[in-house]
């Protein structure tokens, strides 16, 4: 039996999840430090957390960051961090409508509408024919929304489709969105677990920030640091003026302080010593590069095996696509036939986390595939 569906998280080789060396070797040494106590954070967190947050996500040498037209502030993982960007663009911006993606990951409606945005609307995306991005739709959608829209992007590794844009997609995005005036709300939940390269992964909203967009981007943790408990995230605030910062963040203090209060410690901590330190930052570097490359290396063995066996179908979407999800194209009567006749078990959309491969059911798993397309 094997679990390609609901899974949410990184697996290893041996289908076990993976503690990554650098957390546990921080968190052996702050077991150790007297001086860390647990006293409260401030309303919005760990400042030295959230300035290498937004450090990460723009570049270190942002003009934009130079300029002070940026700040963070720590929150609950990325859920969180839409969530107070959701409630501050509602509740503070009076921002109402928000766009997501065809199909999207499945909180970010709930979110949305739970932070006050009565009118939630869908972009197309994901056109199933051609296993691609349906861009003339994508583009039509947000030439037809409503001014002051807000727009949900994945900042990279779309999920669950896992195609996102390319470069010359993005800029073409970012000219429909300048000119309809839509707000961008990036939503980064993979910076660097999806290529491996921490800059790739923020391609695109460092292009925004630079065409001089404001923006807010929620950042996650969760996969690329496997700190998924722990609830590690940011919020990114990118405005055109930094006179207005002190206003900003004087809201989302209330928007904090009325939710939850404050944030918690550990594992904002414990990221801000490993993007503080040269030598953690390289370990922790490392690891983001052997999962991504293992993700990869599946995405291209389970193409493989499927060319091999002479599968119909062209299966490069599957190399193409990034991250931990693929669309794999799956029919629901062939998801069923994998379920019933090899206990694989899969969404009826097609999608699979592709963690629940290894090098040991990899050709079992393009088998089955295979007996189900040519059914
Ligand atoms: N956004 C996307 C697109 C995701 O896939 C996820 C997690 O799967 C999240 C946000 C939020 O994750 P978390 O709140 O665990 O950081």
């Amino acid at each position: 039996m094997f679990k390609l569906q609901n899974l949410q998280s990184y697996r290893d080789e041996n289908g076990k999840p993976w503690v990554l060396p650098v957390v546990r070797k921080m968190e052996k040494k702050m077991s150790e430090d007297p001086t860390l106590l647990h006293e409260y954070l401030p309303v919005l967190g760990l400042e030295q957390f959230s300035n290498a947050s937004v450090s990460m996500l723009l570049g270190e040498d942002s003009p934009a960051i130079a300029a002070g037209r940026t700040f963070g502030v720590q929150a609950l993982s990325g859920t969180g961090g839409l969530r107070i960007g959701a409630e501050l663009l509602n509740k503070h911006l009076k921002y109402t409508t928000f766009y997501y993606s065809n199909p999207t990951w499945e909180n970010h409606h709930l979110v949305f509408v739970n932070s006050g945005f009565t009118q939630p609307r869908t972009y197309r995306y994901w056109n199933p024919k051609t296993r691609a991005i349906d861009f003339d739709g994508f583009i039509e959608d947000l030439k037809n929304a409503p001014e002051n829209s807000v727009i949900i992007l994945h900042a990279c590794a779309h999920n669950p489709t896992g195609i996102d844009p390319s470069q010359e997609q993005w800029e073409k995005i970012a000219d429909v969105m300048e000119e309809r005036k839509l707000f961008p709300f990036f939503d980064s939940a993979y910076q660097g677990f999806a290529s491996g390269d921490l800059d790739r992964d923020a391609w695109a909203v460092r292009y925004f920030v630079k065409r001089g967009f404001e923006l807010v981007c929620a950042q996650s943790y969760a996969k690329n640091f496997g700190l998924y408990n722990e609830r590690v995230g940011n919020l990114a605030v990118v405005m055109s003026d930094a006179r207005h910062a002190a206003a900003v963040r004087s809201q989302l203090t209330w928007i904090v302080r009325g939710m939850y209060s404050n944030p918690p410690a550990h594992g904002a901590r414990l990221v801000a010593a490993v993007l503080a330190d040269k030598q953690l930052f390289d370990e922790w570097r490392d690891h983001i590069k052997l999962m991504s490359s293992r993700v990869m290396g599946m995405r291209e063995a389970l193409r493989s095996e499927l060319v091999k066996l002479g599968t119909p179908g062209n299966w490069d979407h599957i190399v193409k696509q990034i991250g931990l999800f693929s669309y794999t194209g799956l029919t629901p009567r062939q998801t069923e036939h994998l379920i019933k006749e090899y206990h694989i078990y899969l969404l009826k959309s097609g999608r699979i986390n592709i963690c629940g491969l290894n090098p040991g059911n990899v050709e079992y798993v393009a088998r089955a595939i295979h007996d189900a397309v040519t059914k």
